[in-house]
């Protein structure tokens, strides 16, 4: 049995998978890589490592040859619920974190069909920007915009959101500081029209920062965790504004100190930083999805070990970033027992930090009951 199986995991951060027609429509090497240019993903990724890792270990699970085309054809003939109900029993998964922001909502499954689907709990993340875009859109008034943000927070915390997740790294960058009013009007101005224009990516640091610290207010208030995606991701990200040491202006803000802070993937490569951010702030996490099931087995459990150098294991999170096809579940279940078990390797203590890492701690972030 591999290592510390007999511990169910909380996934502390996942997206919903497609439903099947969506999945179809999509390439399945294109699963197994964040880039998107068909070149890399059609010569390349065939050779990846985490590729050929994954091919060998679905195999397994679905009893199949481990071929591209043998994996596929025993994956489509599950279907997405089935196989969604397999990764989570094989993995023992006992509840998600999901970030329903991506992929669209209209081809992908809801976040009460997953936990239907795969029998265990999920909490919802609402993705902040998404509101923003849709707040903005109907709003060019400051005041206005205000207003409908928070009733928009206040509706998803009552339909029970559990947690907020921004990607201000994507959009502007971390280096994130309280803009004065008459700044953040002037970005709505502009993103307003824009949003009019049907340009719904909103990338104004104005306005972003804005929303982002009355998300904070709000969070704060309502003792909801905020996800805050930092290091690598898709190609349209800046990696050298996705370093968490960027979160200076957030973090030495008093007025958001008891809003629980979650820094997601490992803020790999920056992965030292995050742990020393999570050892020096009560209130910073950091997990180490994406990461995991990504990188090959030494790298991840390299990560591991340096999340956990700083940051005491009451500060580190279990996840997996599955997106797309509920295959990543397993993956990560897998890969990152297997890295966990491997950083803690011959302490003594190991057995107790992995339940932290891979239950307790989201248990006590999330409000899962204890099982
Ligand atoms: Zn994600």
């Amino acid at each position: 049995m591999p290592p510390f199986d007999e511990i169910p995991l909380i996934d502390n951060h996942v997206h919903p998978p497609f439903m099947a027609e969506a999945a179809a429509a999509r390439p399945f090497l294109s699963y197994f890589s964040e880039a998107d240019g068909e070149e890399l993903i059609e010569r390349h990724v065939p050779h990846s490592r985490f590729f050929r890792r994954a091919l060998r270990e679905l195999a397994e699970l679905l009893d199949c040859e481990a071929t591209a085309e043998a994996v596929q054809a025993a994956r489509t003939a599950l279907g997405p619920e089935t196989l969604l109900r397999r990764c989570v029993e094989a993995g023992n998964i006992a509840a998600f974190v999901v970030d329903d922001g991506y992929p669209p909502p209209d081809q992908a499954l809801s976040v009460a069909d997953i936990a239907q689907a795969a029998g265990c709990a999920a909490a919802r993340v609402l993705r902040l920007e998404s509101l923003v875009a849709s707040v903005a859109t109907e709003h060019g008034g400051i005041n206005g915009f205000d207003a409908a943000l928070l009733a928009g927070l206040e509706q998803a915390r009552r339909q029970g959101t559990k947690a907020l997740k921004s990607i201000i790294a994507y959009r502007c960058g971390l280096a994130f500081s309280v803009p004065e009013r008459e700044t953040a009007r002037a970005g709505l101005v502009e993103v307003h029209l824009r949003c009019r224009a049907g340009d719904a990516r909103v990338t104004d640091a104005r306005l972003l920062y804005h929303a982002l610290a009355l998300a904070l207010d709000f969070a704060g208030e309502h003792g909801l965790p905020v996800q805050i995606h930092t290091g690598y991701g898709d190609r349209d990200l800046d990696l050298l504004g996705a370093n968490p040491a960027l979160l200076r202006g957030l973090l030495e803000n008093p007025r958001f100190a008891r809003v629980p802070v979650v820094l997601l993937h490992a803020s790999y490569p920056y992965s030292r930083a995050a742990s020393y951010l999570a050892a020096m702030y009560a209130n910073v996490f950091v997990d180490f999805s994406e990461a995991n099931p990504m990188l090959p087995a030494a790298e991840l459990a390299r990560v591991i070990d340096e999340l956990l150098g700083l940051a005491p294991p009451t500060k580190v999170l279990y996840g997996s970033d599955a997106w797309g096809i509920p295959d990543w579940l397993y993956l990560g279940a897998r890969h990152g027992r297997l890295a966990l078990a491997a950083a803690l390797d011959g302490d003594p203590d190991a057995a107790v930090i992995a339940r932290r890492v891979l239950y307790d701690n989201a248990a006590e972030l999330y409000g899962f009951r204890e099982r």
